[in-house]
């Protein structure tokens, strides 16, 4: 709606990638078979006693620095209580009013503009079982190895000003936790869940209007579907004048639209108290510095300086950057031949879909980088068509074979030599005369017919820049 102005907060929360769980030494793994890694402590049995992961806490401090925020030497655990079965202690430890980290910021581009979006705090907390709901016998299970995985949750300032700007912002703090190696980062398995506070106020308003808060949204699409809706919900209020309802809303994908949950619930409902089974968290100068130090490339900067050191658009070093084992695999071909624009089409287009098709990484893939960047040289040397060698990247990255060996298999063979594409434009010209005609009275624009032929009648093996070459050279002459 014209005129009225949105206003966003997220609560991100993301799994921390550790080897065990934030408060016990079960493993931190799941989608095994359910209530497998489950202790006393992470079960929630009177008596059982936690002790604090310090992997986490280094993971949540590299986040911390990489949103430029104050990393605490002194922060608290608090519980949080309240019921649900899948909470088997009745209460979570969080952090509450003395968090590791405050004050930070992240810039995040959308719309052609540098946002600077507040980082309110992040704060370490620990994850519930999972509850699945088997709505055909009207039952629900309760998976107990997600109880006591470690999350941090990040809290932004009320900062953020559209869907498409929030979308930004949620996609750029998902690759910064993927280059950090901190989480696993996927909407759709949970790793990464995100709340939206949204509220609407007339232009210039200094005042807040009173929000919802948004949940449910397990993928970015429906982030900016669910936030565009309500956006467009309140401003209708706004606009006739009736009242915004402090509430909690689920979005629901299949009917698209927002669905009361539950009156907003407030702190105090929750009796925050301090943890007492836990002493506070002191985290010394010594380890931030040592985490300061041994901090790997964000993504912004691996992204400038593959457009510095590379030459890529600003498109192709983004699309490159995608994830950081992607961006490994570019800069071991690039290391192997100089050809980075080329290589960087390569991967994100054609090596990207075949490893969609077989479901591999860049870890996995059969493609090894030498086996593609010999593949991108007889391309580029002309001795294989794009066509062609897409074809052949298929079956290389089926068998696993270097593209000498899977073109052999194809029965594709290389057009090595000018003088069989010389024979193939001669028999393209002489079977069209009255084009060879016109290109000669000035219609050199034909020269583009010409190349289509000579692919057909190669089979697409031809090179086009040296088709199109002999093609001028004949009849030019
Ligand atoms: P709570 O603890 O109830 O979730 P907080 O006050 O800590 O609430 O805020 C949580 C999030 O809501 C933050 O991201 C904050 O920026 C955002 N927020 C707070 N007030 C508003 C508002 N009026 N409109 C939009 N977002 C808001
Ligand atoms: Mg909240
Ligand atoms: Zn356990």
């Amino acid at each position: 709606m014209r005129g009225i102005e949105a206003v966003i907060g997220l609560e991100v929360h993301a799994q921390l990638k550790t080897k065990t769980k934030m408060f016990c030494g079960c493993p931190n793994s799941f989608g095994q078979e359910l209530n497998t890694f489950t202790c006393p402590v992470c079960l929630g049995l009177p008596g059982a006693l936690p002790v604090l992961n310090a992997k986490a806490v280094e993971l949540a401090v590299r986040l911390g620095l990489a949103l430029n925020c104050r990393v605490h030497e002194r922060s608290l655990f608090a519980r949080k209580n309240y019921f649900y079965p899948d909470l088997p202690k009745g209460y979570q430890i969080t952090q509450y009013d003395s968090p590791l980290c405050t004050g930070g910021y992240l810039d995040v581009e959308a719309g052609g503009e540098t946002r600077r979006i507040g980082i309110r705090r992040i704060h370490l907390e620990e994850d519930a079982g999972r509850s699945l709901h088997d709505e055909a016998c009207k039952r629900t299970r309760i998976d107990f190895n997600r109880s006591g995985v470690p999350l941090v949750e990040i809290v932004t300032e009320p900062d953020i000003s559209s869907p498409e700007e929030a979308s930004a912002f949620l996609k750029e703090l998902r690759s910064i936790l993927l280059h950090l190696r901190v989480s696993e980062g996927t909407m759709e398995e949970g790793t990464f869940r995100c709340d939206a506070n949204v509220s609407v106020r007339m232009p210039g308003d200094s005042t807040l209007g009173v929000r919802t808060e948004l949940k449910n949204m397990n993928s970015f699409k429906n982030v900016r579907r669910a936030l565009a809706y309500e956006i467009s919900r309140q401003a209708s209020l706004l606009a006739s004048s009736r009242p915004v309802v402090q509430e909690t809303l689920l979005w629901s994908a299949s009917a698209r639209r927002t669905v009361p949950m539950r009156s907003k619930e407030e702190s105090h409902d929750y009796r925050y108290f301090p943890e007492p089974d836990l002493p506070p968290l002191l985290v010394d100068r010594m380890l931030i510095d040592r985490v300061r130090a041994s901090m790997p490339e964000l993504p912004s900067e691996r992204r400038r300086r593959f457009m510095r050191q590379y030459g890529l658009s600003d498109y192709d070093a983004s699309q490159v950057i995608a994830t950081p084992e992607l961006a490994d695999y570019f800069e071991e071909c690039c290391s192997l031949v100089d050809a980075p624009t080329d290589i960087a089409h390569w991967i994100t287009t054609e090596l990207v879909r075949v490893m969609g098709e077989s479901g591999d990484t860049p870890l996995t893939t059969r493609v090894r980088p030498s086996m593609l960047t010999a593949l991108v040289s007889l391309v580029k040397a002309g001795r294989l068509s794009g066509l062609m060698a897409k074809e052949v990247l298929g079956r290389m990255s089926k068998t696993g074979e270097d593209p000498a060996a899977a073109m052999e298999d194809l029965g594709v063979e290389q057009m090595g030599d000018e003088d069989e594409i010389r024979a193939a434009v001669r028999g393209v010209i002489d079977a069209h005369p009255d084009e060879a005609r016109r290109y000669r009275e000035g219609k050199t624009q034909l020269a583009g017919f010409f190349v289509g032929e000579v692919m057909k009648v190669t089979s697409g093996r031809a090179d086009p820049k040296l088709a199109i070459r002999i093609v001028r050279e004949i009849l030019d002459s």
